[in-house]
């Protein structure tokens, strides 16, 4: 499990709708110190006695918890039948860092919560099976819209979120070919609308806008099958 912002009841309820629940979970990575990614973890992991990882900057943030494994931020570390790789992203958060995951020759990418593009980044998700990448928000709908104009600067910032134009020049530096999955995430229910995210993403990268998938914040994602 990658980060935890939700009660365990609701937590729960998401786990039965994919057909898992709370023991078959190994280890809850944590991205950084967020509500909406952090909020959830303590209570979740207690609940089923699940160890929670995070990098050292990030367990710092951690108060609720006795115990966090961290791992190094700058070095790949494996987990299950899983090797871990943490990439560092540019966010306001004190260590956060998203990941690449190595399985059977398969590369998936998670990548949320980032401000801007790294090359960094570009390197580490190119080549991937498959993709979570953020498309936090549409630059007129937040520069026209509600948020107080210090959050819109906070999230229009360097160490804020990716918009849909950044998330498409990062797709467009990136080697797609092996791409089985396109998972688009993170996306703001205020600054942002999922016909924008599938219509402009599908354009610019040419690919069928059915293929593409939108998270949708209340129904979750379905399981999809990397092969
Ligand atoms: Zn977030
Ligand atoms: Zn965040």
């Amino acid at each position: 499990m990658i980060d935890n912002g939700f009660s365990t009841k609701e937590t729960d309820k998401r786990m039965a709708k994919l057909g898992v629940c709370g023991d078959d979970v190994s280890a809850i990575l944590v991205t950084h110190e967020h509500g909406d990614h952090l909020g959830g973890v303590a209570r979740y992991a207690r609940r089923y006695n699940i160890p929670v990882w995070a990098s050292h900057g990030t367990a710092a943030m951690i108060k609720k918890m006795d115990t966090v494994q961290c791992f190094n931020s700058h070095k790949a570390f494996d987990l299950g039948a899983f090797s871990v790789e943490p990439v560092l992203v540019p966010h306001d958060a004190r260590e956060p860092t998203q990941f690449v995951f190595r399985s059977n020759n398969l590369k998936l990418g998670v990548m949320t919560d980032t401000g801007s593009i790294t090359q960094h980044i570009v390197d580490v998700l190119s080549d991937c099976d498959a993709l979570l990448l953020e498309c936090n928000y549409d630059r007129e709908m937040l520069l026209n819209g509600a948020y107080p104009e210090s959050l819109k600067r906070r999230v229009l910032g360097d160490w804020g979120h990716l918009d849909n134009l950044q998330a498409i020049a990062l797709l467009q530096q990136l080697d797609t070919d092996k791409l089985q999955h396109l998972v688009l995430a993170h996306v703001s229910e205020k600054n942002n609308s999922h016909d924008l995210v599938l219509d402009s993403v599908s354009m610019a990268i040419q690919r069928d806008r059915a293929w593409l998938q939108v998270i949708d914040q209340d129904d979750g994602l379905a399981w999809c099958e990397l092969n």
